[in-house]
């Protein structure tokens, strides 16, 4: 089905002076209201959901419900739970507010490279700098995308599975299963790190606090619930059970990575290559940059990308799921991974075709007919 924004796409004048529905590509982007309030729901609401989250681990053996009920039925107060929490230091807080004030804003790398949309919470949430630099060595997106949190999320898996063998005095099978799944998805991350340069976060994304906070809080600590999880609740899986969520695990992952290899292959080799044993098939298509210039580029149609448009996604959330049945059906908690996932990669499907859609016009049509589904043949 092809969506609203498809046959929205700008009438733009190309180099001949013609006006015509080629897509225009450029940074223009007018914030809707739903954007907006999406936004600053965001900005309130995320640093919320981790500190629950956390505290109903270390308070509540990661019930989600008991600290409302205990709150409601009057057996705490917010104040008892606030009190074991962890103090904000004033160093903390200071080096924050050091950040929030200079972040690519003041003394910007490029300054051609800023992006203004004239609103305040969409500049702070997504960024206003492309590539913030200090110097020529430190380039923050990269540095927060590929360092911190990712190599945060797997050192501490490992933890949580030493915390099992002191507190049990073995490592369960869930935990180990954890531990490998999400170990394979980091160690991918690692060994393809040039693909990683062309993925959505660099390409387009300017650096702002949903990359920047995103990567050093919102992944180590929600991308880590299904260990802390089995800390509290060392699940012992059946052995088809365990071979069931294994495979789920490694078919999810095959399928993400294999999707991924095939664009990278046909864009590197610009179609010169065997997908699926057979020299694959393409939509030609052409977009016109903010600068008037006219670019050509093509659309896969064959393999996976024939099979769902973004069937990278699909894959992505099978290995999701697996990690969270790996916990068991005993807590809502371990499901909050897939659930995330589902709406991240939901959403970031509909961004990222309402951008194609901008770019490359009608010829986006013609590749929605041909691909006619975004995530699941049939159904989505
Ligand atoms: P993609 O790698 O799917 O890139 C989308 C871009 O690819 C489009 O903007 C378009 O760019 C191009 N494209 C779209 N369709 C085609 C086609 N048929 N043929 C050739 N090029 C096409 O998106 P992401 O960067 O979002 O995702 C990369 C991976 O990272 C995914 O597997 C995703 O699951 C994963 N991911 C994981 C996250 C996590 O937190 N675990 C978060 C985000 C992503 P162009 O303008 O060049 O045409």
């Amino acid at each position: 089905m092809a969506s609203k924004s498809q046959h929205n796409a700008p009438k733009v004048k190309s180099p001949n002076g013609k006006a015509g529905s080629q897509g225009q590509w450029g940074r223009a982007w007018e914030v809707d209201w739903f954007s907006l309030a999406s936004i600053i729901f965001l900005l309130l609401f995320a640093p919320f959901i981790v500190y629950y989250f956390i505290m109903a681990c270390d308070q509540y053996s990661c019930s989600l419900t008991a600290p409302a009920l205990d709150i409601a039925t009057g057996h705490a107060s917010l104040a008892d739970i606030w009190a074991k929490t962890p103090p904000v230091t004033a160093k903390a807080a200071q080096l924050y507010a050091l950040w929030v004030s200079f972040q690519g804003y003041l003394f910007p790398t490029s300054a051609e490279d800023c992006k203004f949309t004239g609103n305040f919470f969409y500049n702070y949430m997504m960024g206003i700098e492309f590539n913030p630099r200090i110097g020529k060595w430190f380039d923050f997106k990269l540095f927060f995308n590929g360092r911190p949190g990712i190599v945060a999320w797997t050192l501490i898996n490992l933890s949580f599975a030493a915390k099992q063998q002191e507190l049990y005095g073995h490592v369960t099978n869930s935990m180990i299963l954890v531990n490998v799944l999400q170990a394979i998805y980091v160690l991918d991350f690692f060994w393809n790190e040039t693909w990683y340069l062309k993925t959505i976060d660099i390409c387009h994304d300017h650096f702002g606090w949903y990359l920047g906070w995103g990567d050093c809080v919102w992944l180590p600590y929600l991308y880590t619930l299904q260990g802390l999880y089995l800390v509290y609740h060392p699940v012992q899986l059946s052995t088809p059970n365990a071979l069931g969520i294994l495979l789920l695990g490694l078919v999810g992952y095959y399928i993400f990575r294999m999707t991924n290899h095939q664009k990278d292959l046909f864009r590197r080799t610009d179609g010169r290559c065997l997908i699926w044993g057979k020299k694959p098939k393409a939509i030609e298509c052409s977009y016109t940059s903010a600068d008037g210039l006219k670019h050509h580029s093509k659309l896969l149609v064959s393999g996976f990308w024939g099979v769902a448009r973004h069937f990278n996604y699909t894959g992505d959330l099978m290995g999701s799921l697996a990690y969270c049945l790996a916990c068991g059906g005993g807590h809502l908690l371990p499901y909050f991974y897939i659930i995330y996932m589902t709406i991240l990669l939901t959403h970031r499907c509909l961004r990222d075709e309402h951008r194609c859609a901008n770019k490359y016009g009608r010829d986006w049509e013609r590749y929605t007919a041909a691909v006619p589904y975004r995530l699941l043949p049939g159904i989505f």
